[in-house]
């Protein structure tokens, strides 16, 4: 396992985590599925947020690390998207986890992990790690997650949904 796959978020890795937290629970305000997603890059900055709209937009694809991940590729350079992040509430499903690692973007920080949400849903099959993914296709991105010190209120924002 690399050695950042267990990295502590620090705290203004939360504080995007957070981020990500509050643009789910819009979403599930909404009506559309509790996930939320933001794209900072090396220097720290605010690119780019995103929400789930699958229900909004009637596009089962609008996944906010799926529109991240084209906004990143279309946007920035390939040195800059090497050195971006995303944040995310829940670990990505396998469509999001393969265009995050088309895009290029060098890092993921998830703060809920897909077997925990898999977990509190009750849909399995959706539980495929990242980690697993990207190892299986050779893919060089860092993971970090899941992030315990927000586990209670990210799994919230899934029960009675
Ligand atoms: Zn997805």
């Amino acid at each position: 396992m690399n050695a950042a796959a267990t990295a502590t978020p620090g705290e203004d890795e939360l504080a995007w985590l957070r981020r990500c937290l509050d643009l789910a629970a819009a979403a599930r305000e909404a009506g559309d599925g509790p996930f939320g997603s933001v794209l900072v890059d090396g220097d720290g900055q605010l690119v780019a947020e995103a929400r789930n709209t699958v229900n909004t937009d009637n596009d089962v694809t609008a996944h906010p690390e799926l529109k991240l991940a084209r906004l990143a590729g279309a946007e920035l350079s390939p040195q800059q998207r090497a050195a971006a992040t995303v944040y995310t509430s829940g670990e990505h499903c396998p469509m999001c986890a393969v265009a995050h690692a088309a895009s290029g973007v060098g890092r993921l920080v998830f703060a809920l992990s897909a077997a925990e949400l898999a977990a509190v849903t009750g849909r399995p099959g959706w539980d495929l790690p990242v980690r697993e993914l990207f190892a299986r296709r050779d893919l060089d991105v860092e993971v970090v997650g899941p992030v315990p010190q927000l586990y209670a209120d990210a799994v919230a924002l899934h029960r009675d949904h």
